[in-house]
Order: structure tokens, then C-alpha cells, then sequence
């Protein structure tokens, strides 16, 4: 038998999708995929060098658990200039992706028992890696009438005396909505006054797109610094999931905790990735406008071509590659649960989509625009004729 720590995480629910993709694309059926939760572009050219080269150098022993110094460094650069607040190196540790840098704290942060309040839609892992603490994810359902995001009568309403931190993701993976300022500050200061952790997941925000803007908890509530942990990564950005490297902002204390978890788990993130790392900070900014401009027009392409179906719901994404799709009324006509509906889907119009209930909102679909324009082109016509039943 597996620890009892395990029992409770559940298995991935998007595991019969892929599953029945695979039985399909065996038989010879061509599947468009639209559940990438990642770019669809290369790593950017300098940064492969960067790689090839610091292997050749030799950099290809362990590193400081920590991060190499020069990494650490230029993250730290990186926060000051983006935020104008003094952000040291010892404050920052450069982790195996956002994914380890979250999974850090909470190892670091809670007791057995202890709650974190998780917005929900939410992606996937906020929850697994709060019960593989030992935690207990205390779930927020949000609404479209607030972007689905929090407010902070819902929040109240689940906090306990054994709440310790709150999940906060923007721009938002699955909804793609971006929170605005005073939003934001509004719960920043709910969670200040009840000496909450605020876990600042923002892996999307360099995704934000033209006309909104990403916030950090800092311009908005500037006293927020000893109770939040910001959490970002190099695998959106730059189109380096792969590479497994990511970081995390927080108080010296914790990221010395955070620390520990990493030095005994996967001991640091891999010594090549953070020297290319390294470089993709140095970019300039053609590479981050020129994503952001392609994912927008895709955001933009799919709007103009699936608003108008009839039983569905779609809202414009303001960030990240996700659209995010009220499929409830559809379900209700059709007597059908949205994991009925990815499935029919995926059999019938061939298109692989993740259903809501696997970011704890069923009722839904995300769709995924980190695909070319000829998958999305041929996924919209499906689509088309799937909902419009022709
Ligand atoms: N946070 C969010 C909201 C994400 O969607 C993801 C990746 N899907 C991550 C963190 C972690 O990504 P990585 O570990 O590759 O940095």
C-alpha cells in the first residue's frame, strides 16, 4: 500500500483523454491537440548556444542548492527593475521550474492539518503538492461576475484558524484573466490583516496581453513583502519547459527553508539549464513582444470564430494561451457532464480539450492556443460543426 499521504492526491483526470487520444491516433485518426500547457515555439537560439556552451565550459557538476550566484544575481536584477523595490540575492532561489519552487514552500510551511485557501478554477498541482505536505486545500469557487477570481467575502468564509496561506495565480491558468489592481489590493490586505502567506504564482505574466496589465502584489500593497512568495519560471517566457528552471521571491528566511526541502529532494535545479537561464534574462525584449503579439491574435482568432456557437461561453482571454469555455448550458440541453462532452469531442470532432472538473470546475473546457494556426484553424472548423451539429 502507498503512504496514506499519497491515497489522497487523486490521479490525473485528463489521463482517460490522453489515453483515448492515443487508442485514436493509433488507428490512424490525425488528433488536434488543444491541451498544451505549453508554448509551441523552440527555445530561443541564443539560449540553446548558451547551453552548448556552458556544457563545453564545464558547468556540468552540481551547483549551490540555491542557484548559481550569477543566477540568483540577474533574477534579483530582473525583480528590481520590474518591481523598483530592492530585491537582494538571498532573497531569490532559483528552482526546478515554478512548479518546485511552489512545491518548496509548501513542504517548508505547513504542519499536518494546516489549510491553503485555492481559488478555484485552479491549476492542477496547487492542490496535489498542498496534500503531498500534508495539507489541506480549502477550495474558493470564483464566478465569471468576478473574473474568477475571489472576493473577499468568499474568502472569509473559508478561512479558519488553521488557514495558513492563499493562492493567488494572474494571469490565470485555466481562465487566461488577468486581476485588476484593486482587486488585487483588496485581498492582499484581507490576507495582511490575518497574517496570511500570500503564494503569488505570476509563471504567465510576461503573457499579459496588449491592453491589460499584469500587477505584483508589491506595487499595490508594498507592505505585503514579509507575507509573500512569488513564484515565476523561465518555461513560459522564454519556451523552456523542458529545462526545468524556474524561481521563487521571498523572505531570506523562507527561501533559507525552501532551501533545505530543494538541497535534500532534487539538490538544485540542472547546472546546464540555469547558465542558459542566464542568457535568456539577457534577451531583449523582441523575444517576450513577439510571443505576446502571436498568442493574442491566436486569443483574438478563436474568439472571433467560437463566440457565436450556440449553448457556449467563451471569454476573452486577457493573458497566458488558455481559453477558458462555459460549456454548462450546452451540458444541460444535452444531459451530459464536461468530461462526456471532452470526450465526445475528442471522438467525434477530434479535437483534445481538458475538461473543467480537472481545475476543480466542472461545467466547463480549456482550450489550449499554444498550437500553429492550421491546428487551430482545423480545430475551429470542428468545432464549428460539432456545436452547430452540421
Ligand atoms: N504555475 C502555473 C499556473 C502553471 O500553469 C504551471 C505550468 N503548467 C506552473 C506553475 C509550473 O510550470 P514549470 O514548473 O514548468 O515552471
Amino acid at each position: 500500500m502507498v503512504a496514506h499521504r499519497l491515497q489522497q492526491v487523486e490521479p490525473s483526470r485528463t489521463i482517460a483523454m490522453n489515453e483515448r487520444a492515443q487508442m485514436l491516433r493509433r488507428r490512424g485518426v490525425a488528433i488536434l491537440n488543444l491541451t498544451a500547457g505549453e508554448p509551441d515555439l523552440p527555445t530561443p537560439e541564443p539560449v540553446q548556444e548558451a547551453a552548448v556552451a556552458a556544457m563545453r565550459a564545464g558547468h556540468t557538476r552540481y551547483t549551490p542548492a540555491a542557484g548559481i550566484p550569477e543566477l540568483r544575481e540577474a533574477v534579483a536584477a530582473y525583480e528590481r527593475n520590474r518591481l523598483g523595490v530592492e530585491i537582494r540575492p538571498e532573497e531569490v532561489i532559483i528552482t526546478c521550474g515554478g512548479k518546485q519552487a511552489l512545491y518548496n514552500f509548501f513542504m517548508a510551511l505547513l504542519d499536518p492539518g494546516d489549510e491553503v485557501l485555492i481559488p478555484t478554477p485552479c491549476w492542477v498541482s496547487f492542490y496535489e503538492q498542498v496534500r503531498l505536505a500534508d495539507g489541506v486545500p480549502v477550495f474558493v469557487s470564483t464566478s465569471a461576475s468576478h473574473q474568477f477570481f475571489p472576493t473577499v467575502p468568499d474568502l472569509d468564509a473559508h478561512r479558519s484558524a488553521r488557514t495558513r496561506a492563499l493562492v493567488l495565480n494572474t494571469p490565470c491558468n485555466p481562465t487566461g484573466q488577468v486581476i485588476t489592481s484593486d482587486h488585487l489590493r483588496s485581498i492582499v490586505q484581507w490576507a495582511l490583516d490575518h497574517r496570511l502567506y500570500i503564494v503569488f504564482d505570476e509563471c504567465y505574466a510576461e503573457l499579459t496581453f496588449p491592453g491589460f496589465t499584469h500587477h505584483h502584489v508589491l506595487q499595490v500593497v508594498p507592505d505585503a513583502r514579509m507575507h509573500l512568495v512569488t513564484v515565476n519560471t523561465f518555461s513560459k517566457t522564454f519556451c523552456m519547459t523542458g529545462w526545468r528552471v524556474g524561481w521563487a521571491v521571498a523572505p531570506e528566511e523562507w527561501i533559507r527553508a525552501m532551501t533545505v526541502v530543494q538541497s535534500h529532494s532534487t539538490t538544485h535545479a540542472p547546472s546546464i539549464s540555469q547558465w542558459a537561464a542566464l542568457t535568456a534574462l539577457q534577451l531583449g525584449r523582441d523575444h517576450v513582444d513577439t510571443m505576446r503579439r502571436l498568442y493574442a491574435e491566436r486569443a483574438q482568432y478563436l474568439l472571433d470564430n467560437l463566440r457565436d456557437l450556440p449553448g457556449i461561453r467563451v471569454y476573452a482571454p486577457q493573458g497566458a494561451f488558455y481559453l477558458w469555455i462555459d460549456v454548462s448550458e450546452w451540458l444541460q440541453t444535452h444531459g451530459m457532464d464536461d468530461m462526456q462532452l471532452a470526450l465526445r469531442l475528442l471522438d467525434e470532432a477530434h479535437v483534445a480539450t481538458v475538461p473543467g472538473r480537472a481545475f476543480q470546475a466542472p461545467g466547463f473546457l480549456r482550450i489550449s492556443f499554444a498550437a500553429s494556426q492550421d491546428t487551430l484553424e482545423a480545430a475551429v472548423a470542428a468545432l464549428r460543426a460539432f456545436f452547430t451539429g452540421t
